[in-house]
């Protein structure tokens, strides 16, 4: 599968938040945010085909 193509189904609609250095390749890591709400809602590096998706609905506090 296409890594934009998976973006697409695991983080949905999102913007660059911020570009960082990958901890594992060391090339570029990507924050996304929500367009919507402005919060953050995964990170991603294709380098690595690593997607992971923030979930602070579910953080109970
Ligand atoms: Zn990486």
């Amino acid at each position: 599968m296409h890594f934009e193509n998976l973006l697409d189904i695991v983080l949905g609609k999102r913007e660059v938040l911020s570009i960082i250095e990958c901890p594992v390749c060391e090339l570029e890591e990507i924050y996304y945010k929500d367009p919507a709400t402005n919060k953050q809602t995964g990170r991603a590096c294709s380098h690595c085909n690593f997607v992971q998706k923030f979930d602070f609905d579910s953080v109970k506090s």
